[in-house]
């Protein structure tokens, strides 16, 4: 589904409703985040219906190294021979070589997302490790995506920012399922981290919000930002 111009989102029931997004840059394609499935089958669909092949995908970046996002990476480097881009933090967990930290089981948030709190606490179902091709910090450029650092979720968590087409891709810093939600209560790492960096992500102005789990938001987004953070206050 194209959610601005030139830019898709995927998802698949599975991972907690995880959502993927390609932005189209001239010939380029530069995909954030790679869905749940190892065969990748949604993504590469997904760039076979937009009249391109998996070899035009140039760049891979990931929000960050949990279960759900790093499904198809593996696939998809294989396929596309793209550059794979991660913060530092979280580019051992990618390549396989260290577990993804659990997060408290203290009961909290929705029922819906605690088989993925199972899932975390167990290390399982494991991804296809891959390794990182180059490490980000804040301010980077990934094709037509500027870098912005939101630690908190997970230390390495970054948002991805289009400032032309209005699109920020946030990962797990905003949920919009089981409900629009200032992420997954629960979740979080570091909660003090997370609320700096949810305040940091209502300084964007975007028309969309890209988030990890559920639809993107698409009007005014930047409005439901605000809002999560003055309740995160
Ligand atoms: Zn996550
Ligand atoms: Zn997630």
């Amino acid at each position: 589904m194209q959610i601005a111009d030139g830019v898709h989102s995927f998802g698949q029931t599975k991972g907690g409703r995880v959502h993927a997004y390609l932005f189209e840059h001239g010939n380029e394609l530069t995909l954030v985040d790679t869905l749940f499935d190892a065969d990748a089958a949604v993504v590469l669909e997904g760039i076979r219906a937009i009249g391109r092949s998996p070899s035009d995908l140039e760049h891979i970046a990931l929000t960050h190294a949990h279960r759900s996002h790093l499904g198809g990476l593996a696939t998809l480097k294989r396929l596309s021979g793209a550059v794979v881009y991660a913060h530092e933090w979280e580019a051992d967990i990618i390549a396989g070589e260290r577990l993804a930290q659990p997060v408290s089981m203290r009961p909290s948030g929705s029922l819906a997302t605690y088989p993925m709190r199972i899932g975390l606490a167990l290390g399982l179902p494991k991804h296809a490790p891959c390794p990182v091709d180059r490490g980000l910090r804040e301010g980077d450029q990934v094709g037509p995506l500027r870098v912005v650092a939101i630690p908190g979720h997970t230390p390495g968590h970054l948002a991805f920012h289009w400032e032309q087409g209005g699109v920020l891709a946030v990962g797990d810093a905003v949920a919009t399922w089981p409900r629009i939600d200032a992420g997954w209560p629960g979740f979080n790492l570091n909660e003090g981290q997370y609320r700096a960096s949810l305040k940091r992500l209502a300084q964007i102005e975007a028309e969309v919000i890209a988030v990890g789990h559920g639809e993107p938001l698409r009007y005014r987004a930047s409005d439901h930002i605000h809002a999560l953070a003055e309740g995160s206050s």
